[in-house]
């Protein structure tokens, strides 16, 4: 008798044929470990949420191994733009006006997620076309993107910020005072990405939230400032979540 397996059992067996997936990893991609909490790091303006497993003492770490992975590229479910993007893959892909450009190489979309604090949330906004005839009706479902060559991605440096994301969802939220906002990530459990593993400390992963908590703040800026011209429009200014589906983790602070 034929089991019907879920897209996450889907996305993790593929991910198992080529990568060895810790059993914790899989379990946490299933939402089956109890066992899960977050402890939270403050590197530089970005307060990152690091998922800890509380029984065996371990952090999910995540270390990118591109080039031998192209997962992210080869699967993205939508590519948002910002106000930021538009004006860079304008200018890369030399249109003289920002119309033709919107014309030409997005969609728009809408879709709704409750990742964050499980509270529903639509969104809408310009998306690149990951394929020349893509369409609305595209957008959720994973295409392999139009600009990634045999040696990579064919508009690195400038291409959307949100492929500088992955594997980090970025958020703002209010800060102690009302009128702070505050800058946080935390990772993205899709069965896309083979890069996560367990380490007793937050040590090796240093360097990478350093590198990242710019480029996060920056990201959440120009979101903003995208929001503010009308060029995204949310149902609530929490957060922005992109590039891929996920399911919530059970998550517990422990701040
Ligand atoms: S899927 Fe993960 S490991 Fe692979 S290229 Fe993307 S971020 Fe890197
Ligand atoms: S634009 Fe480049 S980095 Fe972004 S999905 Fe396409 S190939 Fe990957």
């Amino acid at each position: 008798m034929s089991t019907v397996r879920s897209p996450m059992q889907e996305a993790l067996d593929e991910l198992s044929q080529k990568w060895d997936i810790p059993t914790e990893i899989s379990e946490i991609h299933f939402g089956k470990r109890d066992d899960l909490t977050e402890k939270i790091v403050k590197v530089g303006e970005v307060f990152f949420h690091m998922p800890f497993l509380a029984g065996p003492q371990l952090y999910v770490l995540w270390k990118c191994l591109w080039p031998d992975c192209h997962n992210c590229c080869e699967q993205p479910i939508r590519l948002p733009m910002t106000e930021n993007d538009i004006e860079l893959m304008r200018n890369k892909l030399g249109y003289k006006t920002k119309s033709d450009f919107i014309k030409n190489e997005t969609t728009v979309i809408t879709f709704q997620d409750k990742t964050i604090n499980d509270v529903l949330i639509t969104h809408s906004m310009l998306s690149m076309k990951r394929k020349k005839d893509e369409t609305s009706k595209d957008d959720g479902k994973k295409i392999s993107c139009r600009f990634l060559t045999s040696s990579g991605c064919g508009i690195h440096p400038d291409k959307p910020g949100v492929c500088w994301m992955f594997p980090f969802l970025p958020w703002r939220e209010s800060g102690d005072q009302w009128w702070k906002t505050e800058s946080h990530a935390k990772f993205v459990f899709t069965g896309a990405c083979p890069g996560f593993y367990l380490d007793k400390s937050l040590d090796p992963i240093m360097p990478t939230l350093q590198d990242y908590s710019k480029k996060i703040y920056d990201y959440l800026i120009s979101c903003h400032s995208s929001q503010r011209n009308s060029y995204i429009s949310t149902s609530k200014t929490i957060q922005y979540r992109f590039l891929c589906d996920l399911p919530s983790t059970n998550i517990k602070s422990l701040k």
